[in-house]
């Protein structure tokens, strides 16, 4: 499945929810959720029908995949890898897609969006441990460091991004130097630390029908 490039206010109208992908647009007045929270298309405001069993399953997937940004085939891998290690395998799945790189970019305030965290990564604007990383995918460890390169410093998007982190509480298991644009890893996150309204318990059960 190719990468949705289309307006991205309509996954979350089709969702119902906010999934954050346009930085501090997502938290103003000017969210179209606001005042159309309803499915896009012709007959969206007539869709009423209540969600349930497999369709509120699908949608818990939808909603978490898109949130990340991940692709269908991408979110499986995650299932699966998190299925078959020990531990709470909903969690397992969470922390994966907490500890991709272009989320931990977003998370630290080098973008004020993750789709715009991976367009950061994507460009090698990130380093890992003082080595250039650019796939948004990357899983970071606990005692890694993540840092702008000296070369995208003062680039808007990513002066944008700091000074709205600055506003917001980081992480518990991170740590950032908003003066050198340099974070740490200070550990693997826990469910707990992660404050996104995702069920993944209905996730699993999707995936292990
Ligand atoms: Fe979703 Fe943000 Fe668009 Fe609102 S502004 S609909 S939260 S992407």
């Amino acid at each position: 499945m190719a990468r949705y490039t289309g307006a991205v206010c309509r996954l979350c109208r089709r969702e119902g929810t906010k999934l954050f992908l346009k930085g501090t647009k997502c938290t103003s007045d000017r969210c179209p959720l606001e005042k159309r929270n309803f499915p896009p298309g012709m007959h969206g405001k007539d869709r009423k029908a209540k969600i349930v069993g497999y369709g509120l399953q699908l949608h818990e997937k939808q909603k978490a995949k898109r949130m990340y940004f991940t692709l269908e085939g991408q979110f499986r891998e995650y299932y699966e890898k998190a299925n078959r290690a020990s531990g709470v395998t909903g969690e397992l799945l969470i922390q994966q897609l907490e500890r991709r790189l272009d989320n931990v970019a977003f998370r630290l305030g080098f973008a004020i969006s993750r789709r715009q965290a991976r367009q950061v990564v994507r460009h090698g604007h990130v380093s890992v441990n003082g080595r250039k990383v650019n796939i948004p995918s990357y899983q970071v460890n606990a005692g890694d460091e993540i840092a702008i390169r000296e070369s995208a410093k003062k680039l808007l998007i990513v002066e944008q991004g700091a000074q709205n982190a600055a506003q917001s509480p980081l992480p518990t298991w991170l740590e950032m130097n908003f003066e050198t644009l340099t974070g740490r890893v200070l550990a693997l996150p826990k469910r707990k630390d992660i404050n996104l309204p995702i069920n993944e318990q209905l996730i699993v059960e999707l995936y292990s029908k």
